[in-house]
This record gives structure tokens, C-alpha cells and sequence, in this order.
């Protein structure tokens, strides 16, 4: 069950036991305990509690403001890496200062979850909130990005692609759970990173549904958020992304689907070449509200 259906199921409930409260049931319908006539009959009333209120699509579109910043391979560059893999390559020393700037800079990094639940129900997030974000599933994730993530008290989300796990140099499950169990959160981001604007029809299952339930089976609860490989998208993909049971999916640099904005979170990669000045100032100027 996705989580947005299993709140506004939590809300009917609620409702629903309000309503119960409210009407008192009559003496046909249903016998009150008469042991203790000394006893007021009067029951207290529970305070109602509102169910979140889901946003329309250009509310939650209009909330999407919030920087988040994606990283991907956290290691040194090498005399072999292509023009490419430089450009998704953050020396450990360029990730510490980035994380300062962001510190320094009155910047708070909120929960994935958190994020996804400000521009879906409009719930407060800390002032000048930004959301840090890891794609790949490189074992650099757990060696450089978790101490330095704990060193700054940092949560972040983490979005191994499947193919990879428990194999040399990529994030094995018993690194998950220890990212899950410091208070990380883990995402999906597909089987073997294909692009899912231009997906074969009977790719479906395994690039989105099989990754979610391997990282469940891994965790021991529900997975329900996703990052699209290359950041690729497109209008036909989302449909699939929904269905699949993703909540909500972040991708790169388009601007936000006006139908479907939760499964179109808008990113940036912070090159290795921006200093903290630069990184803060990104931070506005890309993030702007929507127009
Ligand atoms: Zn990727």
C-alpha cells in the first residue's frame, strides 16, 4: 500500500472513530455497562485529530522551493577518469567543505521524509532546509558520507541502484541497515540504471517494483521513494512510477511535471569545483519559487 493511501486511510479511520464518539450509541443499538450507577456516564470527548490534507499539484508544485543536492561517487579523482566520471566524482576533502559551507551558511539538511511531507501536506520544515542526496550505491557512501554526514549531525537519503549490493566496492545490505539504523534514509534507483524515459514495456517490474521490494526485504519496511537514473524522465514514465508504489522520485535538473510534481523533485550536482560561497549561492539562484 503506498504511504499517501495508507494516511488517507488512517484519516477515514480517524473520522470514522470520531464520529462514533460523537454519536452516542443508543440503548437498542448497544447495551452501556451498568455495574457502576455511581459512576458519570459522561465519556470524554477525544480531541479530533485533522488528517493531513494532501496539496493539488500546483500547491505541492508552488512548496517545491527546497534545495536538494545530489552526490554520487565520493572518492579522488584518478589519472583515468573520463570527463563524465569527473563530473560525478566528489573528492572526500570537497564533500567536508561542502557540508561546512552548509552549515556555516544557517543551512538545516531535513529527512527525506520530511521533505516529501512539507510539499505533499504542507507540514513546517526548519527554516532554510535543504535535502542531501547519494546515488548509486557506491561503498563510498558508507566510508566518506556517513562519518561526515554524523560529524555535521546530517541526515541525508541514500539511492542504490539493486545490481550492485554486496558486490567489491559497492554498498553491501549490511551497510543499508547501518545506514537505515543511523537514521538515513534509502531510496531506489532502479535495478541496473537504465533510463526510464525510453523503458521496453515489460521492463517495468524489474527496474522499479523488484528494487523496491530487495531494498524492503533489506530494511525490514516499506521503500517508497525512488531517483531516476541520469536524472531521465518523461510524462509517460510516471504513471509506471505511481503504480510501481513510489510516493515520491527526484530527478535532475527539468522543472517539476505541473500534473505530477511529487514524482519530479527537482536536484543539483554540486561540482567539485564550487566552493561554499558558490554552493550557497546555487542554493537561491537554483531553487527559486516556481514561476
Ligand atoms: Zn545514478
Amino acid at each position: 500500500m503506498r504511504r499517501r493511501e495508507f494516511l488517507a486511510l488512517g484519516g477515514a479511520l480517524v473520522l470514522t472513530g470520531c464520529g462514533a464518539g460523537a454519536s452516542r450509541p443508543t440503548a437498542t443499538s448497544a447495551p452501556v455497562p451498568t455495574t457502576a450507577a455511581s459512576t458519570p456516564t459522561v465519556t470524554p470527548t477525544p480531541t479530533p485529530v485533522a488528517p493531513p490534507m494532501a496539496g493539488t499539484p500546483a500547491e505541492i508544485a508552488a512548496r517545491s522551493t527546497v534545495p536538494v543536492l545530489c552526490y554520487h561517487q565520493l572518492r579522488e579523482f584518478e589519472p583515468d577518469d573520463s570527463a563524465y566520471t569527473r563530473t560525478i566524482t566528489t573528492p572526500p576533502a570537497v564533500l567536508t567543505a561542502q557540508l561546512r559551507a552548509l552549515r556555516d551558511g544557517g543551512r538545516t539538511p531535513v529527512r527525506a521524509e520530511e521533505l516529501v511531507d512539507h510539499l505533499e501536506f504542507g507540514t513546517p520544515l526548519p527554516d532554510r532546509p535543504v535535502l542531501l542526496s547519494f546515488d548509486d550505491g557506491s561503498a563510498t557512501h558508507v566510508t566518506v558520507a556517513l562519518p561526515a554526514l554524523q560529524a555535521m549531525g546530517f541526515p541525508a537519503v541514500f539511492f542504490p541502484m539493486t545490481v550492485v549490493l554486496d558486490k567489491p566496492n559497492w554498498l553491501s545490505s549490511d551497510d543499508l541497515r547501518r545506514l537505515d539504523a543511523a537514521g538515513m534514509t534509502i531510496g531506489a534507483h532502479t535495478w541496473d540504471h537504465q533510463r526510464l524515459d525510453r523503458l521496453p514495456d515489460d521492463q517495468w517490474p524489474t527496474q522499479l517494483d523488484e528494487p523496491a521490494a530487495t531494498l524492503a526485504g533489506i530494511l525490514g519496511h516499506p521503500v517508497d521513494l525512488m531517483a531516476y537514473p541520469y536524472g531521465a524522465w518523461a510524462p509517460e514514465t510516471l504513471p509506471h512510477v505511481a503504480s510501481a508504489g513510489y510516493r515520491a522520485a527526484f530527478q535532475l535538473a527539468d522543472p517539476v511535471d505541473p500534473a505530477r510534481p511529487l514524482l519530479t523533485i527537482r536536484r543539483v550536482m554540486p561540482p567539485p569545483t564550487w566552493d561554499g560561497p558558490t554552493l550557497l549561492a546555487h542554493l537561491d539562484s537554483d531553487f527559486g519559487p516556481a514561476a
